[in-house]
């Protein structure tokens, strides 16, 4: 049995992997101070006799004896990591300070959910792991994609410097059951304005593109990448390569609720990247991983679970 921390673990991807890991018959230490993430997530493991959920915030030191690491805190909607742009920061880097300083003394494996961001508006298309990205330091997206791409710097330099067994992922959009029905995500937003017959409100015209990946696929290979060779550190770009314009997945969630809403033109906000796709060449060499879960089959199992909430 092993000992693992989940950092943002009570929030939408965390408490899918709490739960994963549980499965498997690890002792899992949950670690959340409930910004954005929520109590309800993890509710249904409190009574594990192997589940432990602490309210803390990693941008201060956290002791504990524990193998491995899952670094996953920080908020992940631009409305919600906007909010505090400067909290946002600091929970990259600071929080990435701690744990891989915990890491390094408990000798942890600890794994760096990084995010497609750090490729900014890409002028290479699609993104593999040797692009360096497009990231606008001073822009409105610049505390979500600069704290993790600082966390990146960090994690490969406790890796150089102290020989910190380091796995880092790069997560393209993920959705799924437990995102907060606010989140802000497009997912989440379309669905739940789809089910209540409002607006559907796009951002721009609409051709922007994200490639959406179901949350199973995600924390399989999540946990994939955390029991690979030790050489291999990443990054890996775990993501789904099915790449939609925002118009089209308005319309295929209006098709798979059977609502009547129509669609509406919102402005553009700053930085927004125009296109989205991950190349997984890597990972499918390395994890043996590739995405299962095609966009209807996982926005039909994001549907119902929306549809659940309103009852
Ligand atoms: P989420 O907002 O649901 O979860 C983040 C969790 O971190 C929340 O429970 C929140 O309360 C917690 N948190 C925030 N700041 C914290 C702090 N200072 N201390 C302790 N806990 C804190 O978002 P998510 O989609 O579950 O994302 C989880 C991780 O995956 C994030 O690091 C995010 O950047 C990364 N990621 C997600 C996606 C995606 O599409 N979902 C894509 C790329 C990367
Ligand atoms: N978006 C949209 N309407 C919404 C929410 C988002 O058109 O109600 C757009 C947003 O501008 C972006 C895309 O959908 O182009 C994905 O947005 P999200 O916030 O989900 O993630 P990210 O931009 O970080 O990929």
């Amino acid at each position: 049995m092993k000992k693992i921390l989940v950092t943002g673990g009570a929030g939408f991807l965390g408490s899918h992997l709490c739960e994963r890991l549980l499965e498997e018959g690890n002792e899992v230490i949950c670690v959340d101070n409930y910004f954005t993430g929520q109590k309800r997530n993890v509710v249904h493991l409190l009574n594990h006799p192997y589940f432990e959920l602490v309210r803390h915030d990693v941008t201060f030191p956290f002791f504990v004896e524990v193998d491995e690491i899952y670094n996953l805190a920080c908020p992940a909607s631009p409305v919600h990591y906007q909010h505090d742009a400067i909290q946002t920061v600091k929970t990259s880097v600071v929080g990435a300070v701690n744990m891989l300083g915990l890491a390094k003394r408990v000798g942890a494996r600890i794994l760096q959910a990084s995010t497609s961001e750090v490729y900014g508006d890409p002028k290479v298309h699609p993104q593999r792991e040797d692009y360096w990205g497009h990231v606008n330091p001073i822009g409105t997206r610049a505390c979500y994609d600069e704290g993790k791409r600082a966390a990146e710097t960090l994690f490969v330099n406790y890796h150089r410097q102290n020989h910190v067994r380091i796995k880092i992922i790069r997560i393209f959009n993920t959705y799924g059951p437990r995102m907060h029905p606010n989140d802000g995500r497009v997912v989440s937003n379309f669905i739940v304005q789809a089910l209540k017959g409002e607006d559907i409100t796009i951002y721009g015209d609409g051709s922007q593109t994200r490639s959406f990946q179901y949350v199973d696929d995600l924390i399989e290979g999540m946990i994939r990448m955390m029991a690979s060779r030790d050489e291999f550190t990443g990054p890996v770009n775990i993501g789904n390569p099915g790449e939609y314009t925002i118009m089209q997945l308005a319309r295929e969630i209006i098709r798979l609720t059977g609502s009547r809403s129509g669609i509406i033109m919102k402005p553009l906000p700053s930085d927004d990247p125009m296109q989205r796709q991950p190349d997984i060449s890597l990972a499918r060499k390395e994890l043996d991983w590739e995405p299962k879960v095609q966009l209807e089959e996982g926005l039909l199992r994001t549907i119902e679970y929306f549809r659940s909430l309103m009852h």
